[in-house]
């Protein structure tokens, strides 16, 4: 494997002002394109001469990325808690899961933006420019892309786009997750920080599935997020009097301030698969099939796709987008995600029975993705039956008509 410097001429790494050509663009320096300039950094002398294009100005610790560890390697950021235990609650009942075998890590953002900007720092192959942003698409102009950016235009042999649309379409995912938290500290101990609860049901909603996700890091201290898994994305301010409700019944009567808040909306099985222009030009992140389509989970999809990205554009010179699931998960997801929809106020029943009724060790191995096909049937096993099969008659219906229309055999 030749570093890339000694087949593509001279380094001119725009880090020591020389040019403004490289042979990979990164379109926004969030959690996958930080991820890739990390993975690309550890190339040493055969990383790419790279540069990562950033609208903001400054990194603030705006979410909690959370995940079911399942490598025994120390993560290269710190991790900010660990849980071996987790809780399940719907209507009164409780369910608590052992995870030690893959606990459950929380990792601070600013933790990651700081660990990303020293690999950045030292590799003298990557330049990571913030306070620019990226304006249109890039373009193509005979083998190089030409990307517009508001202080002027660079180029590049690759493009790794990981901007996410400024507004999500309805219609763009089978259901959407919309969540709205607050990490707060109280003046009393009222948390338990052995164990985070991960879906504590609320009352059932005809339109959305609602529960509370709470991560408690000390008794004082918790992350307190009001969640949503519906038909429509929503707003903070369409969650904010469910969150204010929640913790004033977690926190009682003493005082607490707020140290920050943070709100999400991600896609849960997206409708169309995200198309790159070329194979040199992809398009890749949260919104481009990095998340997990039956739970919205992305890091660590991310993860693993940014390692498998730098290996190709070091080996083929080429990016790679993400890759979409094996056909019996792929299959699973929609189905579950189609019951899910057909009938939300059934939503909090069917997660309690599978985490009540499943090896959670399956379940685990399921929402993060790492699940095979015995996994995918222990979680349908689990489930109860009706609403399943009729989801799959319907989806089986669907597909056919489709082959009909199409004039497919
Ligand atoms: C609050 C929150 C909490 C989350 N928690 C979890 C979790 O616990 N576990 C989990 O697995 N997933 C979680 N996710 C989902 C997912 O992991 C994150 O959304 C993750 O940040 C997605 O990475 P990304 O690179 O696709 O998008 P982002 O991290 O949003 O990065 C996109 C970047 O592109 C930049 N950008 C946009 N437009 C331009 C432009 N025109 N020019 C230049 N730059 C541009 C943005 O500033 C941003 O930095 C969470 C998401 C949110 C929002």
């Amino acid at each position: 494997m030749e570093p890339w410097r000694h087949s593509w001429g001279p380094r001119q790494c725009s880090k020591a002002g020389v040019s403004d050509h490289f042979d990979v663009v990164i379109l926004g320096g969030g959690c996958a394109g930080l991820s890739l300039s990390m993975a690309l950094a550890a190339q040493g002398v055969h990383c790419p001469r790279t540069l990562v294009i950033e609208s903001r100005t400054e990194y603030t610790n705006d979410r909690t990325w959370c995940y079911w560890n399942d490598r025994y390697a120390p993560a290269p950021y710190p991790i900010q808690q660990r849980w071996q235990t987790m809780r399940v609650v719907h209507a009164g009942r409780s369910v608590s899961l052992d995870c030690g075998s893959t606990p459950y890590h929380m990792l601070a953002a600013q933790d990651f933006y700081d660990t990303a900007q020293v690999s950045i720092d030292r590799q003298a192959n990557i330049e990571l420019r913030r306070g620019t942003s990226v304006v249109g698409e890039p373009t193509r102009s005979g083998v190089v892309w030409i990307i517009r950016t508001g202080s002027g235009d660079v180029t590049a042999r690759s493009v790794v786009d990981t901007r996410p649309p400024l507004v999500p379409r309805r219609d763009g995912a089978a259901l959407w997750q919309s969540f709205y938290g607050e990490e707060i500290e109280c003046s009393a101990s009222v948390f338990d920080a052995s164990s985070m609860d991960l879906m504590h049901f609320l009352a059932p909603d005809p339109r959305y599935i609602p529960f509370l996700y709470v991560l408690p890091v000390t008794p004082t201290r918790a992350l307190v997020e009001v969640t949503v898994f519906g038909a429509a994305p929503l707003a903070p301010r369409e969650l904010s009097a469910r969150l204010q409700a929640a913790v004033a019944e977690r926190v009682g009567d003493a005082p607490f301030t707020t140290l920050r808040r943070e709100h999400g909306i991600l896609p849960m099985g997206l409708n169309e698969p995200p198309s790159s222009a070329h194979r040199s030009c992809v398009r890749v992140g949260v919104m481009a099939g990095g998340a997990r389509p039956s739970t919205g989970y992305a890091f660590q999809r991310i993860q693993r796709w940014a390692g498998d990205c730098a290996h190709a554009l070091v080996s083929s010179r080429h990016p790679i987008d993400h890759q979409p699931d094996p056909l019996p998960l792929r299959v699973m997801d929609r189905i579950f995600l189609d019951v899910l929809r057909a009938d939300p106020s059934r939503g909090g029943a069917l997660f309690f029975s599978l985490f009540s009724r499943a090896d959670p060790a399956r379940v685990i191995r399921f929402l993060s993705g790492n699940g095979g096909v015995i996994d995918a049937l222990a979680v349908a096993a689990a489930m109860p039956m009706p609403p399943f099969v009729r989801a799959a008659l319907a989806m089986t219906r669907r597909r056919s008509r489709i082959c009909e229309v199409e004039g497919i055999a």
